[in-house]
């Protein structure tokens, strides 16, 4: 009997609709998988009986590890290491889909590292991964609305977004104390290019920081009043930060860019 450990956010689920519905998200039939964070390896069941090419599982436990190698033998090559320490994007030779159940601190920073790290070659197909409900309703906030921030740009920067469903902590042993969400992300065909993601995150940061009050501020100490940035974004700096829409912000940091060169 495998003892969960608080440590390593081990939540393993076993409602098995849920997991019937997570592995629908997605054709797997002959595609090559990654799973990160298996754990004792429910997931990977599920995912077995699609008949993916190739699975490969991540996972930082040795004990869970030993115990997926024996569970399942040759079926899953196991890389027995911390996902936030290997260069997953060139394990693979072809476009991979993503399954992760981690812990939910993990999963956005996860997020974040590969949507700063990524390349014009996406190296996944698709990314369905678990996070915290509240978590994951600012990740697909629209804009006007109060979960709308930082999350929200960076994340629909060069991916689409959409919500499977929210998972009551029941779907999970041991429980949760919150609610999780299930979303599914897909690289987009055109994105507006930034130079340097780091810009991006820049400017929200510096917008978002005080998230009440009026743009006026934070556009002042980012461009010194352009007028000309101004007009051509439209921008009415009597507004707040959470009324620009995405693109306004991938716009701004473009120009941002320019500031500097
Ligand atoms: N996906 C499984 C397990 C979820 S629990 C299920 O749904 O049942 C989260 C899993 O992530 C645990 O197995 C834990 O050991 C693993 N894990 C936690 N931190 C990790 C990290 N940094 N890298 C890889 N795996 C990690």
């Amino acid at each position: 009997m495998i003892k969960a450990k608080k440590s390593l956010g081990q939540n393993f689920l076993i409602d098995k609709n849920i997991l019937e519905k997570i592995t629908n998200t997605t054709n797997i039939k002959n595609k090559t998988i990654l799973e990160i964070g298996p754990g004792t390896g429910n997931l990977t069941t599920y995912i077995v009986k699609k008949n993916p090419k190739k699975i490969f599982v991540i996972e930082k436990d040795n004990e869970l590890a030993i115990n997926l190698k024996n569970k399942f033998n040759n079926l899953i090559t196991i890389i027995n290491d911390d996902i936030l320490k290997i260069d997953e994007t060139s394990l693979f030779e072809e476009e991979v889909i993503v399954f992760g159940n981690l812990p939910y601190n993990i999963s956005t920073e996860i997020l974040s590292k590969w949507i700063i790290n990524l390349k014009e070659n996406f190296w996944f197909e698709s990314l369905v991964l678990m996070f915290q409900k509240e978590v994951a309703d600012r990740i697909i906030a629209e804009f006007n609305t109060s979960n709308y921030g930082r999350l929200s740009i960076l994340s629909n920067w060069k991916l689409n977004i959409k919500k499977i469903c929210d998972i009551k902590p029941e779907a999970f042993s041991p429980k949760p104390k919150i609610d999780s969400t299930l979303l599914f992300f897909y690289p987009k065909k055109h994105f507006v290019k930034i130079k340097n993601p780091h810009s991006l995150e820049k400017i929200t940061r510096i917008f978002f920081n005080q998230r009440r009050k009026m743009l006026k501020k934070p556009f002042n100490q980012l461009f010194n009043g352009d007028k000309n940035v101004l007009d051509k974004l439209e921008i009415d700096l009597t507004l707040r930060p959470q009324n620009k829409n995405l693109e306004t912000y991938y716009k701004l940091a473009c120009e941002y860019e320019k500031l500097g060169s």
